[in-house]
C-alpha cells in the first residue's frame, strides 16, 4: 500500500510502499479515505527538536482520519466490515494506575500512532477495537479527519468552567479557531483570540461570531481589553501557539487566581517567569490528547446539535500531490487540509 513515511532523519516526508498492516484479534483494519494534515505532522515534517526527540525512524506518521472498517480482527464486536470511522490515535496501556482508574487519557504507557506507531497517512491502517470510534453512515468523511483536533480543542476549551467568563486564547491555528468557536457555544463572556498572522485571524472570523482577534504585533492586547470593558485580567487562559511571546503574554493578563490550560507544544524548552505565577496564584494544566472517551461523546454532541467544522477547512489534495499540500501549510495561510487517499 501507499504510505507517508518519516524515512530519513532531516526536513521532508517520502511516500513508500509498505506491506498492509496485519490486525491481531482485538484489532481493526481501516481503509483510509481521507486524512487532515495536523500541527503535529509540520513539527514531525521539519524534524524540529521535539519530533527528533519523540519519533523513531522510518514511521508511517498521521493521525487524523476517516475511512471505513475494511476487516476486523475474531473478537472485535464493536464495529463491522464497512461501518464508517474515525479513531483515537492514542494506543493506551492497561498496566499503570491512571490506566486501571480508567483515566485512558493519562495513561504514561500511551503511544501515539503516526508519532510512535504506524500512522494513518496511508491506505490502510491498523487500530484497537478500543480505539475505534464508529460514526453515523451518512457522517462527512473530511469532518471525520478532523474530529481528532476538535477533540483537542474540546478537551482543552472544557478543562475549566467557561460558563461566563473571560476567555484568552493564544494561537489562531486550527485548535484554537476550533476552540474560539467550542467557548462561544459552551457559554464564555468576552473571547479574545491572539496570533501573529493576520490571515488566520481574518480566516478565524468565518468560524466564530463574537470572538475579537488580536494580532499582537499590530494591537496591544491592555488595550483590547480596554475597549471591550475588562476591567481585570482574563480568567481562563487556553495556550494554542507553542510559542513563549504567547505564553508571556496569557500570564501578564491572567486574573489573579485564573486557570491556563496548555496545549501548544513548545518547538524547543523555554523559560517561565516562575514569580508571575505564583503571584497571581494562578492554575496551570497541560492538556494531552483527548479524554477517551467522554471528549469523543461531547464533540460528536456539539456536531449533531449544530456546531459546524466545514469552514474550517481550507484545502483538498491528492494523497499523491502531499508535497504540495506541506509547501501550503508552511506558508501558515490555511485552515485545515485534507488529503485524499481513495484511488
Ligand atoms: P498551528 O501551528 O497551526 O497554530 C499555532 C498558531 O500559533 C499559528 O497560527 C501561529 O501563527 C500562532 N502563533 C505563533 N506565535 C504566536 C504568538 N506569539 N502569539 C499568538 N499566536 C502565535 O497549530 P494547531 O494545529 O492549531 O495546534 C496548536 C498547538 O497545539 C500546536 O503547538 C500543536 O503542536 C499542539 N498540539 C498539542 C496536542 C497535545 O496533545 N498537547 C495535540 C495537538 C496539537
Ligand atoms: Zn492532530
Amino acid at each position: 500500500m501507499k504510505a507517508l513515511v518519516k524515512a530519513k532523519s532531516e526536513k521532508g516526508l517520502w511516500m513508500q510502499d509498505v506491506p498492509v498492516p496485519e490486525i491481531a484479534p482485538n484489532e481493526v483494519l481501516i481503509e483510509i479515505e481521507r486524512t487532515a494534515i495536523c500541527g503535529t505532522d509540520m513539527h514531525i515534517y521539519r524534524w524540529d527538536e521535539w519530533a527528533q526527540n519523540t519519533v523513531p525512524v522510518p514511521m508511517v506518521v498521521g493521525h487524523e482520519y476517516g475511512g471505513r472498517v475494511a476487516a476486523i480482527g475474531s473478537t472485535v464486536t464493536r464495529v463491522a466490515v464497512g461501518d464508517r470511522v474515525s479513531g483515537e490515535g492514542h494506543v493506551v496501556g492497561r498496566r499503570s494506575r491512571n490506566a486501571r482508574a480508567g483515566r485512558f487519557h493519562l495513561d504514561p504507557d500511551t503511544k501515539g500512532i503516526g508519532v510512535n506507531l504506524p500512522g494513518a497517512f496511508a491506505q490502510y491502517l491498523a487500530l484497537p477495537e478500543f480505539n475505534v470510534i464508529p460514526l453515523r453512515s451518512d457522517f462527512p468523511l473530511e469532518i471525520a479527519a478532523i474530529l481528532d483536533p476538535l477533540g483537542n480543542a474540546v478537551h482543552t476549551a472544557l478543562a475549566f468552567d467557561l460558563v461566563g467568563e473571560d476567555v484568552l486564547i493564544t494561537g489562531a491555528g486550527p485548535i484554537g479557531i476550533m476552540a474560539a468557536a467550542v467557548a462561544e457555544r459552551a457559554g464564555a463572556r468576552r473571547i479574545v483570540l491572539t496570533d501573529i498572522n493576520d490571515w488566520r485571524l481574518d480566516f478565524a472570523k468565518t468560524l466564530t461570531t463574537r470572538t475579537r482577534m488580536v494580532n499582537t504585533t499590530v494591537e496591544n492586547l491592555r488595550d483590547v481589553m480596554d475597549e471591550i470593558g475588562m476591567e481585570e485580567g482574563f480568567d481562563v487562559g487556553l495556550e494554542m501557539s507553542g510559542a513563549q511571546p504567547a505564553f508571556d503574554q496569557m500570564l501578564d493578563n491572567m486574573l489573579m487566581g485564573g486557570n491556563i490550560a496548555m496545549l501548544g507544544i513548545p518547538a524547543k524548552p523555554f523559560p517561565v517567569d516562575f514569580g508571575k505565577l505564583v503571584g497571581k496564584a494562578l492554575t496551570l494544566r497541560g492538556i494531552y490528547g483527548r479524554q477517551m472517551y467522554e471528549t469523543w461523546y461531547k464533540m460528536l454532541a456539539m456536531i449533531d446539535s449544530g456546531l459546524d467544522m466545514n469552514p474550517l477547512i481550507t484545502h483538498r489534495f491528492k494523497a499523491t500531490d502531499f508535497q504540495k499540500a506541506f509547501d501550503l501549510m508552511e506558508t501558515g495561510k490555511t485552515g485545515k487540509v485534507i488529503l485524499d487517499w481513495t484511488d
